[in-house]
Parts: C-alpha cells; structure tokens; sequence
C-alpha cells in the first residue's frame, strides 16, 4: 500500500524537528518470550483486579464523573506507604508523564541539565521537546557514575538510579553530595526500578525533606506489574509539588482516570504481595547473572529487574546474537549506539522464560 504523503510543509519546524522516543516492541501473538521492555514477570496483586472490578459492578454510575483531579486519596494512602505528606507527592499517567511536567517546570529553557551519556532514552527526548540543553557527562569505564565530574554550573541534574540501561546504583552518599554540591539546580532522581535494588534504603525519598531542591519520580509500572494502569509519582518538597500541579492545571492534563486510581490505591493496600514479588524478581535476577556469567557474558551489576551483558566473542557480534534470539522468539534489547552497541539489555523474566533465553544461547555456541 502507498503511505499517504504527510504534507510536511504544513507543520511548524518545530515540531518536525522532534526526534521522538522509539517505544520497545510490543509483540501481538504471545508464543513470544518477551524480555525487552522491562516489564514485571508476574501479575500484579489480585487486589487491583478486585477493586477495580468493585468499581465497575457497584460504581459504574461514578464513571460519569470526571476523577479526582489531584488523586487525593491516592495520595493519601501512598503518603503513609512512603512517609511523606500528602503535599509532597505528585501524581501522573506513568512517571514519563511525570518527567514531561518536570522538565517543563525545572528545567531552564536554555541552561544546562547534566545527565549521563548512557541514561534513559526519553531524557534527550524531552530535553528536545522543551528546549533544554542536555549536557551528557560520560560514566566511567565500569559503567558507574563519578559525581565529582558533574562539578559544573546547571540548572538541573537528572539520573536514572538505578540507571537504564545498565541497572548499575548510585549510592545514597553519592545522592547527597549532589544535592550538597548544587543547592541552586533542581535534581531529579528517576527510581523507575529502585524498588528491585539489595539493599531497602537505597532510594533517596528519605531525603526529600533535608533538600528542598530534590525530585524522586517512581511508577507503578515495574515493581508493582502495573504498567498497563499508567501510574507514576513525584516526591519533593511541597513547593516543587505546588509547582507540577500549577503547570498540569495549566493545560488539560488529567491525573488518573477512576480506575487507575483504585488499582493504585489496592495494589499499595496489599505490601505483602508487592515484597514477595520483589523478591522474587530479585532472586532471578541473580539466578540469570550467574547463568549469563556461566555461559561467557559479561554482566554488570544490576540492581533492577533487567541486566546488561556482553556476549562472549564466541557467540559473535552482539547484534547478530540479538537477531538471532528474535528469529527463536526470544526478544530482548539492542542498543545502537556505539558505546553499548556490545550489550544487550535482558529483562528479568519468569523461571520459565529465563530457562528459554539461557537454553536459546547456549544453542549459539
Ligand atoms: N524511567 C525509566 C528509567 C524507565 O526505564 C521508564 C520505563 N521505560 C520510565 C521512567 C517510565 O515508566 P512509566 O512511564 O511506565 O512509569
């Protein structure tokens, strides 16, 4: 079929110079083992289900309302779940929604926001969308991050932690002698998988209220497996929270529809599900680096439900091992770029799907 011709002249030039976010692939037949968009192995607790089929049965009437707008008891329960006040909490369609309004708000239009030359891939996105230049500040040769390199003036930070798509942590020291080092820049710690690190005090909310000039976004779509519900949040200060409101009223920007907001609320209400999960994932995690390892890979240190690793040379290039697993069905990332063209990103799967990833390599060989 012809593609109709898309009449460029009629755009404005900013919006065709737009480079937009490529999502991952979303397979539609399900013989697929999917291992490439980070996505969380195991439903989410069957309490999400019930509340919002309780929603659906006995308040369907309530759908012709328009929702809470600032998700207040949402808010309210997550306020007790993370030991924040409600005012410290920002709610939104997924934690990339989140970002959009933070670099909206935060970001200077024209001064500088530094960030790690390998990060997560809407950064330069939204940089480009709001006219913020991105300042990348290259990570060291093991992948981790050296704070002392991001000594320079700046109107913002923004670092995924644990970052993507290395999965490599940035300790909570680290964290502190940023925000220390630069009281003036607003600094945005992305904890889309923190909840999958070792250690349970690695995420820097605990923070919030020593450093007015911190942002902690994290979402509801890895560890709490609700990715289709589109539920992120921020955590700051109350005035930067004042901030993301007054700039998502500004325009017709809804936080949750009804049902995403009960989910939240049920899938907050059953911890011991939401811990259990975790801690699955994380042993898997560990059983697919050592078996990574075993077969030849080179694995970083994850602490989120992903790894990134190399393959051995004897399994030939690392584009070619990724073809080579989609033509099996086993589909993970690639990264074409040059630095990390060599490494592949593997979501953290079930015990199953990881035994097809690891039973499809050793095939290679
Ligand atoms: N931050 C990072 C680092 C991510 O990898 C993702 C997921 N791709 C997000 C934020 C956004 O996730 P969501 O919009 O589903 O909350």
């Amino acid at each position: 079929d012809a593609t109709p011709e898309i009449n460029t002249r009629l755009w404005s030039t900013l919006i065709r110079n737009l480079t937009p976010y490529t999502p991952g692939e979303q397979p539609k037949h399900d013989n697929l083992c999917k291992l490439n968009t980070n996505e969380n192995p195991f439903p989410p607790s069957p309490k999400v289900a019930e509340a919002i089929a309780q929603v659906l049965l006995n308040q369907a009437d309530h759908l012709k309302r328009y929702p809470a707008p600032e998700s207040d008891e949402l808010r309210a329960v997550m306020a007790q779940v993370y030991q924040v006040a409600p005012n410290q909490i920002f709610v939104g369609n997924g934690s990339d929604e989140v970002l959009a309004h933070i670099f909206a708000c935060f970001f200077v239009k024209d001064r500088s926001v530094l960030t790690p030359d390998i990060g997560y891939s809407f950064y330069p996105v939204y940089a480009d969308t709001f006219h913020v230049d991105l300042v990348t500040i290259a990570l060291k040769a093991d992948f981790s991050i050296d704070v002392d390199d991001y000594r320079r003036p700046c109107s913002g930070i923004i670092i995924a932690n644990p970052n993507a798509p290395t999965g490599v942590l940035l300790p909570l020291a680290d964290i502190e002698k940023l925000l220390q080092e630069h009281r003036n820049a607003v600094i945005v710690i992305d904890e889309a998988y923190i909840d999958f690190a070792d250690t349970p005090n690695a995420s820097a909310v605990s923070l919030i209220d020593k450093y007015d000039n911190l942002v902690v976004t994290q979402t509801f779509s890895k560890s709490r497996s609700l990715a289709g519900l589109r539920v992120g949040m921020a955590f700051a200060n109350h005035s930067l929270i004042e901030a993301l409101n007054r700039y998502k009223n500004s325009f017709n920007s809804y936080p949750l529809d009804r049902l995403a907001q009960a989910g939240a609320v049920a899938s907050l209400q059953d911890n011991d599900y939401f811990v259990a999960c975790n801690q699955k994932v994380i042993a898997l995690r560990h059983d697919v680096t050592q078996a990574l390892t075993q077969l030849g890979f080179t694995v970083l240190p994850s602490q989120a439900n992903f790894v990134f690793a190399k393959p051995p040379a004897s399994m030939g290039e690392t584009l070619q091992v990724f073809e080579k697993l989609r033509a099996q069905g086993v589909i993970v990332r690639h990264f074409n770029k040059p630095k990390i063209s060599s490494y592949l990103r593997i979501t953290i799967g079930t015990a199953e799907q990881n035994q097809r990833l690891l039973d499809t390599l050793t095939n290679l060989v």
